[in-house]
């Protein structure tokens, strides 16, 4: 029996307790600030908490949570009051027997999602982004993004029907922005009216001839990707020296070509790469010159980070003014995915089993130091799930302990043991962390929680070995939450975004 099936249903947490983040767990990337919520939420009394979040199911719902009753409610509140609702509920469920009460979940503030947007407005207010919904095509944020005018990057005929079937989005919005589309893709985009695409060979110019030749097409250059986590260059842009033989064949097949478009890379590390980007766009915009287009779109792809985004528009900017200086008849887009929603989502996951470390079975690969974790944590989200991304995008994740021993407290004392964290598959590729100090208290039934997951997590989870996706709760935090309630109320008035 769990941890966590043994607290009281009544108040199974110690949330008289300090709050802790004041003293929190070092380590934790969020030792700093108490938000003004969750002052809020302490000052409350427990009996207080436990009448407004009360039986074994959510919290009472308020009628502005609910925009799009398709779509489950938007709390009001901080996230990590939201973190907190969510493993009290979890061990009022497990109390009750409930089967899966503990799964791991994610909170998603979209008032995150909005701030990310006004960044964007206020460093680059001539580039118009269009929201790449491969990084992570929730629902909410499809909606939110639309209610405030951004554009779409989509890959797919699917990813084209999920951004058009929301409604009030004009096909004009939507950038098809794979170089290398299945035909029968590009004769769907031509149906749904969808004339903006890309493209980086000469197949590519036939296709769209025969299916779709009013198509405005975009030739995708290379760009120097060699500072990027995700490195894009190995399959698609053409060099520059292909360009011109590309647009000839363009011209001879009577294709309008009207732009040019460029990727320096997922998770861009080295924003100083975007004006080698832009140096060879505005070579490319030359030749396009020369074989006798006028080109009037730039493209400037995606790639930008969040810690990074200032200095990249910096650059982006510096080099737009040095290459591209006079621009009255130039429109300027941008494919961000990762900017808008990695810090968005946060995980909480349950520690479902603890054990010594595996010392003889190691010994032949990990020499015996002392720095050598000696406790292995299991936790019931891994590399099959929401954690793809350190497989697939290459990321490094940072465990902080979001409750210990039914407590939201963890004592700055507590001692610290080298540990490794796990997730549930039988596979032993599931590895989320190989070495972070955690609490040698920490144990089965504790929750782990971890920051950044919006970004290429959800979107590629699979249900492998039989383990559920992981659900979200929504909610705005303190920054944007009134915008984005009135920005969704209005969408939704239009009779947008009801269907799910
Ligand atoms: C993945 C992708 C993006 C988004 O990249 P981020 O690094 O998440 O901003 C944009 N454009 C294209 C063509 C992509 O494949």
């Amino acid at each position: 029996m769990s941890q966590l099936e043994t607290l009281s249903p009544h108040c199974p947490f110690d949330i008289s307790n300090s709050f802790p983040f004041s003293d929190s767990f070092p380590g934790s990337p969020r030792s700093c600030s108490t938000p003004s919520v969750v002052h809020e939420f302490l000052s409350k009394s427990p009996s207080t908490l436990i009448a407004v979040d009360s039986g074994l199911g959510d919290s009472r719902i308020s009628d502005d949570e609910v925009i799009f009753p398709s779509l489950p409610p938007l709390r009001n509140g901080h996230p990590d009051v939201q973190l907190r609702n969510g493993i009290m509920r979890a061990s009022r469920l497990a109390a009750a027997n409930e089967p899966g009460a503990e799964n791991a979940f994610f909170v998603a503030d979209l008032g995150q999602v909005y701030m990310q947007h006004e960044r964007w407005k206020k460093c680059l207010p001539e580039i118009e982004p269009h929201y790449a919904i491969k990084c992570n095509p929730d629902p909410y944020i499809l909606r939110l993004l639309a209610s405030l005018g951004v554009g779409f990057d989509c890959a797919s005929a699917g990813e084209i029907n999920q951004v058009l079937n929301i409604g009030g989005i004009d096909p004009s919005r939507i950038i098809f922005a794979n170089p290398c589309k299945a035909t029968s893709f590009i004769r769907s985009a031509a149906k749904s009216g969808i004339d903006k695409m890309t493209f980086d060979n000469i197949d590519e110019l036939y296709k769209i001839a025969r299916v779709h030749p009013s198509a405005k097409l975009i030739v995708r250059i290379l760009a120097d990707d060699s500072k990027s986590i995700c490195r894009f260059g190995i399959k698609f842009g053409a060099p520059l020296d292909a360009v011109s033989g590309l647009l000839s064949k363009a011209k001879e097949l009577n294709l309008d070509v009207i732009g040019v478009s460029f990727h320096v890379g997922s998770g861009c590390y080295d924003p100083s790469v975007y004006t080698d980007a832009i140096r060879r766009a505005r070579a490319a915009f030359d030749i396009g010159k020369d074989v006798g287009y006028e080109f009037n779109l730039l493209d400037v792809g995606g790639g930008f980070e969040d810690a990074l985004f200032e200095k990249a528009a910096g650059v982006l900017t510096e080099a737009i003014d040095l290459y591209f200086p006079d621009r009255c008849n130039l429109r300027m887009i941008s494919e961000p995915g990762r900017f808008y929603v990695s810090n968005a989502f946060r995980l909480a996951a349950n520690v479902i089993a603890k054990r010594g470390k595996m010392a003889d079975n190691l010994s032949d690969t990990v020499p015996d130091e002392t720095d050598q974790p000696c406790v292995m944590y299991y936790i019931n989200d891994g590399v099959y799930g929401a954690f793809n991304c350190i497989l697939f995008d290459h990321q490094t994740v940072h465990p902080y302990v979001l409750s210990l021993n039914g407590s939201f407290h963890v004592a700055a004392s507590e001692r610290l043991s080298n540990s490794s964290v796990w997730g549930p598959t039988c596979d032993s590729m599931d590895c989320i962390s190989k070495n972070v100090a955690l609490p040698s208290a920490l144990q089965t039934g504790d929750w782990l929680g971890f920051d950044n997951m919006g970004a290429y997590t959800i979107c590629a989870a699979s249900q492998f070995n039989g383990f559920e996706l992981s659900n979200v709760i929504y909610t705005t935090g303190d920054g944007g939450g009134a915008e984005v309630r009135r920005a969704l109320a209005a969408f939704a008035a239009k009779g947008n975004g009801l269907e799910r």
